[in-house]
Order: C-alpha cells, then sequence, then structure tokens
C-alpha cells in the first residue's frame, strides 16, 4: 500500500479547507491500495473530516505534548484524537527550523501523540549545508535517536517522512534515486528502534509530474505533499497519477 498524505500548512483558511475537502470527496471516494490523508488548519480539522467521510483519513500539523491544562493557544495530541484525527507531523522541518523546536520538543510531542492514540508522521532531513558536507547520514542519525531510542514501538505504531530541508517548498525536489538511497538506509537505521516494517513516505516538491518517479521505487512507501496539495486541481492529478482513475472504487 502507498501512502499520499497532503500538508495543508497555512495555506488556506476555514472556507478554502472545506471547499478543498468537499472537491476531493468528490472526486475520490475509496482507492484500492492508496492511504490517503490530509493535515489542515486546526480550525477546519472537523469540518474537513465531516467532508471527507471516508474519503482519506486527517491528521494534525504539530501537537502539544502536555494532554491538558493551561497552555494557551496549545492544541493537545488527545484534542485532535477526539475530534477524528488519525496521524500528526512530528518535527516537521517548518516547526524545527522557524518556530525553533528542540529535539527534546520533538521527542516529547512524539510520546504524546502516541499516548493519544495517534499515529505520528516523524520528519526527518538535512540542510542544504548538511549535504555538501556529506553529512546526511549524521543529521538523520541523530533525529532518529533522538525521537525515538528507548521507546520500544512496531512498525505499524509510526511512519517516518524523510524530508530534506532543501527540497521543501522550494521546486528543487530530491532526485529519487538519492530519495532511495537514503530510504534503504533509514530502513536499515530504524530497526533498533523499530520492531517490524516501517514506512518512509518522501517529502519535498512532490507534484503530479514527478510523484510516480517516487511511489514507483520499493524503498519509497509514499509521498507527503505541501503545495501541490493545496489546491484541488493540482491535488487531484496527482492522486490520479499514483492510482489511475480505473482503480478508483466509488462506494
Ligand atoms: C511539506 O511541507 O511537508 C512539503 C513537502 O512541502 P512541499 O511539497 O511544498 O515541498
Amino acid at each position: 500500500m502507498k501512502y499520499v498524505f497532503g500538508n495543508w500548512k497555512m495555506y488556506l483558511n476555514y472556507e478554502e479547507s472545506v471547499n478543498l475537502a468537499a472537491a476531493l470527496a468528490k472526486e475520490i471516494k475509496k482507492i484500492k491500495g492508496l492511504e490517503m490523508a490530509v493535515f489542515p488548519t486546526a480550525l477546519a480539522m472537523v469540518a474537513v473530516k465531516n467532508k471527507l467521510s471516508k474519503a482519506a483519513e486527517i491528521g494534525a500539523q504539530n501537537c502539544a505534548w502536555t494532554p491538558k491544562g493551561a497552555y494557551t493557544g496549545a492544541i493537545s495530541a488527545q484534542i485532535y484524537k477526539a475530534a477524528g484525527c488519525r496521524y500528526a507531523l512530528v518535527g516537521h522541518s517548518e516547526r524545527r527550523h522557524i518556530f525553533g523546536e528542540s529535539h527534546d520538543a520533538t521527542r516529547k510531542k512524539l510520546a504524546a501523540a502516541l499516548e493519544a492514540g495517534l499515529i505520528p508522521v516523524l520528519c526527518v532531513g538535512e540542510t542544504k549545508e548538511d549535504r555538501a558536507e556529506n553529512k546526511v547520514q549524521y543529521r538523520l542519525k541523530k533525529q532518529l535517536a533522538t525521537a525515538l531510542s528507548g521507546l520500544n514501538l512496531k512498525g505499524e505504531d509510526i511512519i517516518i517522512a524523510y524530508e530534506p530541508v532543501w527540497a521543501i517548498g522550494t521546486g528543487n525536489p530530491c532526485q529519487p534515486s538519492d530519495a532511495d538511497d537514503v530510504h534503504g538506509w533509514i530502513k536499515m537505521e530504524i530497526k533498533q528502534y523499530i520492531k517490524g516494517e516501517i514506512s518512509v513516505l518522501y517529502g519535498g516538491s512532490v507534484n503530479a509530474e514527478n510523484v510516480v518517479s517516487y511511489v514507483s521505487l520499493d524503498t519509497v512507501d509514499g509521498v507527503l505533499v505541501g503545495a501541490a496539495s493545496s489546491k484541488a486541481d493540482s491535488f487531484i492529478s496527482l492522486i490520479n497519477a499514483v492510482a489511475p482513475p480505473s482503480k478508483k472504487l466509488r462506494s
């Protein structure tokens, strides 16, 4: 099974999110062999879930590390779970690099998501400088170790997203052969933390034109898509490229 996840970031307001969900629901009821999820603004989470019905799952873009209490402006994993979320992004590069989230914060959010019964999508990726200095594995090793050591997880508990920072929102995606190498390495590296098969998604400037070059690789279990998932035409074209319309099951 391949995954297609759409991170709508802060691109869409409430009405735009609901309209996009309605357009997706009309186009896609259920696709064989494909797990779809969207990560809308928290404000539109419940309305998007209602519009999508069974067409796709919903997930949180972020979560607080405590379940409840006096944390003004925060939304916990428990609250997202109660709203119907199945997934939560954790450690997205925009959280790490723009909001300054530390390894420790990522680790605590990951634990909170698991505790709430969400499936965390742990995002890892190197910067442009890391790559130029041949430090891709060094950076990923650190991100994986600080987030995962001692958690005793099974493969189905978590998803990893390999998202090179330099490829996110730049229109400059990672070459599929390079992504293949990194995904293969992650799958080996992760064995010390997680028992069983682990799904690793690629993210970074994925669109309808290049998506097949990633999902056709055995090491790539799916894609996490930002900008191209935030408009109906580009997201539907991308989904159709992964799962041609003949495979769509209308229920
Ligand atoms: C992302 O935000 O996870 C992402 C991959 O963004 P984009 O597709 O816009 O590069």
